[in-house]
C-alpha cells in the first residue's frame, strides 16, 4: 500500500501518497498549477519553468511538474509573489522572442501561451528579443512554423511516446535549437506517418493542419461544380466543442443543417461507406479463412495505421485488408454510381469528406486507392477543426440551427458503421 504523508499547501494541511509531484498534490487539492511544457503521461521535463512553486526551505524555486512531495510536514506555496513574478517574467522572455502574430494566427484564442500571458498580467513587452526567420515546413497534412515553436517538446514526446515514431527532435543548441527532422530534412523526407499526434499536443500555432478552406469555399462558390461533402461518423460528436457543447455532444442535426448552408449539393453520411467496409472486409476475411489466405487479416481503413506498417513494418503488409477505407470507397461511389444515376459528368464534381484525422489528407493522394481514372475520387479533406472555422467564417450561427437529415447515397438506413468512431468499433461492426 503507498505511504502516506502530511503535506502543508498554502497553509493547509494535506494528506497525500508520498512521491507524487507537487503539481499531483496541488491537482488533488484543487489547486491549478499553470503548465506549458508538461503532457500528463508523456512529457514531465521541468523544461519551461512555467509551473514554478515555492518549498519552503528550498533555495530556489521548484518546477512542480517534477519535484515530489517526499517528506513529512512539507511546505508548498503556490502563489506568492516570488512565485507569480518568476511565472510572468518566464511567459515575458517567451514572447521576446515569439513573432506573436496573434491576430491573423490560427490558434488564436485557442493557444495556450496566448492564455498564460493573458492570464498572468502580461501586458506589456518588457522585453525585446531577436525574432529568428524560419522557414515553413509544408506538407500535404501538416505545416510547421517555427517562428511559433516555444521549445516545450510536447511534439517530440507525441511522436516519441505515443506513436513510435522518433522523426522529430531538437536541432542545435542554446538559443539557436529548433525543433525538427535529423539534418534539418522536411516532414516529406522522412518517415513520418502524418498521425497528426504532434498538432494536437502542440500549445502554440506552430504546427497545425495544412488547411483546403479556400479551395473548398471556391469550389462552392463555383456554379459549374456540384459539390458534395461526406461527414466520418466521429465528427458529429466532435465538432460541438468548438461551439461550446460539452465534449462528446452528438450535434449530428445541426451540423447537417450548417453544410447545406454553406452551400453542399449533398450531404452523405460516411457511416454508410463505413458498411460497405465492413462487408467487404468480412467477405475477404471468410475467402483468406476458406481458401487458407493470409491472417490474421489487418483492416485497411486507417490512413495513419497504413503509413506505419508500410514503413515500419513492410513485411505484414500482405496481413493488411486490400478494402479500401469508408472515405475512398464514398468518393469511388459518388463518381462512379451517384454520377451515373445522377447523369452528371464525374469532372463536374467535387467530392469533399470531413474526417478527424491529417493522414485522410495523404489517402486522398495515393494514386493506387482512385478509381476515377482521370482524377481524383476524393478531391478535398476537411478536418473537423477546418469544418468549425468554415461554419464561423461564414456567419453560420450553428446552435440555432434544426436538425437537417443526410442525403442518402444509394438508399441506405441504419448503419453499424456509426461505431467506426469509437475504439474497438470497426471490429464490433465487423
Ligand atoms: S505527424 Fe505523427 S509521425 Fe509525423 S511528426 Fe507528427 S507525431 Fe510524428
Ligand atoms: S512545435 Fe509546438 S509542441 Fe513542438 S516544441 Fe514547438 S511549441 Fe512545443
Amino acid at each position: 500500500m503507498a505511504e502516506l504523508i502530511n503535506i502543508k499547501i498554502n497553509g493547509k494541511e494535506y494528506t497525500v501518497e508520498k512521491g507524487i509531484t507537487i503539481l499531483e498534490a496541488c491537482k488533488q487539492a484543487g489547486i491549478k498549477i499553470p503548465t506549458l511544457c508538461y503532457l500528463k503521461d508523456i512529457n514531465a521535463i521541468g523544461a519551461c519553468r512555467v509551473c514554478v512553486c515555492e518549498v519552503v526551505g528550498a533555495r530556489s524555486l521548484v518546477a512542480s511538474c517534477v519535484f515530489p512531495v517526499d517528506r513529512e510536514g512539507m511546505e508548498i506555496l503556490t502563489n506568492t509573489k516570488r512565485v507569480l513574478d518568476s511565472r510572468k517574467t518566464t511567459v515575458e522572455l517567451l514572447l521576446s522572442n515569439h513573432n506573436n502574430d496573434c491576430n491573423s494566427c490560427v490558434r488564436s484564442n485557442k493557444c495556450e501561451l496566448q492564455k498564460l500571458a493573458h492570464d498572468l498580467g502580461c501586458n506589456e513587452h518588457r522585453y525585446n528579443g531577436i525574432k529568428q526567420q524560419f522557414e515553413e515546413d509544408v506538407t500535404p497534412y501538416l505545416i510547421r512554423d517555427n517562428s511559433k515553436c516555444i521549445l516545450c517538446r510536447r511534439c517530440v514526446a507525441a511522436c516519441d511516446k505515443l506513436q513510435h515514431v522518433h522523426v522529430i527532435g531538437a536541432n542545435n543548441r542554446g538559443f539557436n535549437t529548433s525543433i525538427g527532422s535529423a539534418y534539418e530534412l522536411s516532414l516529406n523526407d522522412v518517415p513520418c506517418v502524418a498521425c497528426g499526434q504532434c498538432i494536437n499536443v502542440c500549445p502554440t500555432g506552430a504546427l497545425r493542419e495544412r488547411d483546403s478552406i479556400d479551395e473548398v469555399f471556391n469550389a462552392l462558390n463555383d456554379k459549374t461544380k456540384h459539390v458534395v461533402v461526406a461527414t466520418a461518423p466521429a465528427v458529429r460528436v466532435a465538432l460541438g466543442e468548438e461551439f461550446g457543447y460539452p465534449i462528446g455532444t452528438n450535434i449530428e442535426g445541426k451540423m447537417v443543417s450548417a453544410l447545406k448552408m454553406l452551400g453542399f449539393d449533398k450531404v452523405f453520411d460516411v457511416d454508410f461507406t463505413a458498411d460497405l467496409t465492413i462487408m467487404e472486409e468480412g467477405t475477404e476475411l471468410l475467402g483468406r479463412i476458406n481458401k487458407g489466405g493470409k491472417l490474421p487479416m489487418i483492416t485497411s481503413c486507417s490512413p495513419g495505421w497504413i503509413n506505419y506498417i508500410e514503413q515500419y513494418y513492410p513485411e505484414l503488409t500482405s496481413h493488411l485488408s486490400t478494402v479500401k477505407s469508408p472515405q475512398q470507397i464514398y468518393g469511388a461511389l459518388v463518381k462512379s454510381y451517384y454520377a451515373q444515376k445522377n447523369n452528371i459528368n464525374p469532372a463536374d464534381i467535387v467530392c469533399v469528406s470531413v474526417m478527424p484525422c491529417v493522414a485522410k489528407k495523404t489517402e486522398m493522394n495515393r494514386e493506387h486507392v482512385n478509381a476515377y481514372k482521370e482524377g481524383k475520387d476524393i478531391d478535398y479533406v476537411l478536418t473537423t477543426r477546418e469544418l468549425a472555422r468554415m461554419i464561423k467564417r461564414a456567419g453560420i450561427d450553428l446552435p440555432c440551427l434544426g436538425n437537417g437529415n443526410y442525403d442518402r447515397l444509394m438508399g441506405e438506413g441504419t448503419t453499424a458503421g456509426l461505431i467506426f468512431g469509437v475504439t474497438g468499433g470497426v471490429m464490433e461492426a465487423a
